[in-house]
């Protein structure tokens, strides 16, 4: 699944240099000169990763990365600073002020795109294209490929993406809204309903193998995945 990843950077050609990149790297990819800009893309559509260089005019990146971690909607987002500075004391105050990583210029593109999966997989590991495998279960988001007990399970992108963001979130209760918001995209604009429509899809594209199973309802909260269902079915 591609990644959409927002670039806040005032020297156009390192910004440029990141966007190349990260367009190669198969990335979505948002840009903005100030936490203005970014603020305003921000609204318009929630990104997987921001990259947030420490010294922008107006307001400083560790500012900037204070106010998305106070902020319930992008609280979760995860962060890397970009700077030149080295010092020890400021790379302490960047993770305080709510970064998850760290990047000094210059940088390779490697070291970038590796940063990047890192704070992905931490963060939202349904946004990697790791293979991931519960109970005889398996999905592979490099081949989009199903199967149960080595029996391939068809179904649509829709319950292909709920099913990854359960299988790298199991044993939690996900309201719908937060269903939504993951698999959807919170600048997306659905009925609750919705959500129940596709589970029943999903449900059905995996009783073949058994691993509807897995998916259950929890009444007056939402859904959960879990392998213990299976284990005590
Ligand atoms: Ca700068």
């Amino acid at each position: 699944m591609p990644s959409t990843v927002l670039v806040v950077e005032d020297e156009p050609a390192i910004a440029e240099l990141i966007a190349v990149n990260l367009g190669f790297a198969g990335h979505k990819v948002l840009r903005a000169a100030d936490t203005e800009q970014a603020r305003t893309l921000i609204t318009a559509e929630l990104p997987d990763v921001i990259l947030l260089d420490w010294m922008l005019p107006g307001k400083s990146g560790p500012q900037f990365a204070q106010e998305l971690r106070a902020d319930a909607r992008t609280r979760l987002v995860p962060i890397i600073m970009l700077t030149a500075r080295t010092a020890e004391q400021d790379k302490v105050d960047g993770l305080e002020a709510g970064a998850d990583d760290y990047l000094t210029k210059p940088f390779s593109p490697k070291e970038l795109q590796a940063r990047i999966k890192a704070v992905l997989r931490r963060r939202a590991p349904q946004l990697t294209n790791d293979a991931v495998e519960i109970c005889g279960l398996k999905l592979d988001p490099t081949t989009h490929r199903v199967e149960g007990h080595r029996n391939t399970l068809e179904m649509g992108p829709t319950e292909f993406r709920l099913l990854h963001f359960f299988m790298t979130h199991p044993e939690r209760v996900h309201t719908r809204t937060q269903l939504l918001d993951q698999v959807w995209g919170d600048h997306v604009f659905v009925e609750e309903r919705t959500v129940d429509v596709h589970i029943r899809r999903l449900r059905l594209a995996l009783t073949s193998s058994g691993h509807d199973r897995l998916i259950e309802t929890v009444r007056g909260a939402g859904y959960r995945f879990s392998a213990t269902l299976a284990e005590s079915a």
